[in-house]
């Protein structure tokens, strides 16, 4: 059975094995493949793993070896699902691999903006404590999340572990999502203190976060997005932080990916920015890959798991 992987680099660049993988097929890995380079690298692969590789009518139509397509990911947007249908090959995700990451990374942006670690952490390496009067200084406002209000829009795996996690620093949640009964979307953006983004892109989501929303937060709020960065509107967003209205934002996520040296929030106020990490820790990544084979493993075994077509 022959096995390529596309692009894996981003899943494993290099700390983790392929190993569960390979030892189900003849294995060829390819660190990352350009869009010219698609069909001729996976001309003899019965078995295609891609992760943000994207896989349209035109490769698929021009693989006819072609068994299966595993994604590196929960996503499923870069593969031409109805065309990978009409061929009868399955397409796999690999869904809630990195829940505890994400929710992780939502504390590690948003204790950033409450505690200032870094900010004073090197104002001490540079030798302001040292030469300063008191034992204590502080060099931006500090605040205490306990009491506070986490809002959430997106109730599902990552949201009500984010939950979880609110709920143990003190916060009260507040929380919506269409699917279940909760609270109104205006509920939610009007009472949270912190707004934290759980939803997946659609044409509902898109723009989500936009001026008109932006202006029934509380000023000052603080404003997390670690789901996919359509959702905010980033020339609003850097509005709002430009004006003040919008205390803080931390995002994981930007509308292009990399983003374009023009993108607002790379120059806004008051913003941190991280590059699309959040699923990305070790451990995350090595259930990604052990899932990927599970996954391939089923296939194979004609009885087929997480398939999304
Ligand atoms: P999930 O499917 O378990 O939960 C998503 C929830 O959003 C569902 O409950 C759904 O009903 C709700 N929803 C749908 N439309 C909505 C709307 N218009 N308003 C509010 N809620 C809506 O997914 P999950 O595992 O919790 O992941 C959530 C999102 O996080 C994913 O869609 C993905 O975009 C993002 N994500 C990002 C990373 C990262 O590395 N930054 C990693 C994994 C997932």
């Amino acid at each position: 059975m022959r096995i390529a992987i596309l692009d894996a680099h981003t899943s494993n660049p290099g700390d983790l094995s392929w190993g569960p993988v390979a030892a189900l097929g003849e294995l060829a890995v390819f660190e990352h493949t350009l869009p010219e380079q698609i069909v001729e690298r996976s001309l003899d692969a019965e078995l295609l793993l891609s992760n943000k590789t994207v896989l349209g009518c035109a490769e698929i139509e021009a693989l006819p070896a072609l068994r299966y397509i595993g994604l590196l990911s929960t996503g499923y947007n870069v593969v031409d699902l109805q065309a990978a249908r009409a061929r009868g090959i399955p397409v796999t995700n690999i869904p809630a691999y990195s829940t505890a990451s994400v929710a992780q990374q939502v504390f590690a942006l948003l204790l950033e903006l409450t505690n200032q670690t870094r900010l004073h952490s090197d104002s001490v390496r540079a030798g302001d404590w040292a030469r300063g009067r008191d034992f204590s200084y502080q060099l931006a406002p500090l605040t205490e999340l306990a009491g506070k209000t986490m809002g959430i829009i997106g109730f599902g795996r990552i949201g009500q572990a984010v939950a979880g996690i609110a709920r143990a620093f003190g916060m009260r949640v507040l929380a919506h999502d269409p699917a279940q009964q909760l609270e109104p979307l205006e509920i939610v953006l009007r009472q949270s203190d912190v707004l934290s983004l759980h939803c997946p892109l659609t044409p509902e989501t898109q723009g989500l976060i936009n001026r008109a929303t932006l202006a029934t937060m509380k000023p000052g709020a603080i404003l997390i997005n670690t789901s996919r960065g359509p959702v905010l509107n980033e020339a609003d967003v850097a509005a709002a932080l430009h004006s003040g209205q919008l205390g803080a934002l931390a995002a994981d996520v930007l509308s292009t990916e990399p983003p374009g040296e023009d993108n607002p929030l790379l120059t806004a106020p008051r913003c941190i920015l991280t590059p699309h990490i959040s699923w990305a820790t070790k451990e995350a990544r090595a259930r990604l890959i052990s899932i990927a084979a599970d996954n391939i493993r089923a296939f194979l075994a004609g009885n087929p798991t997480n398939v999304v077509n």
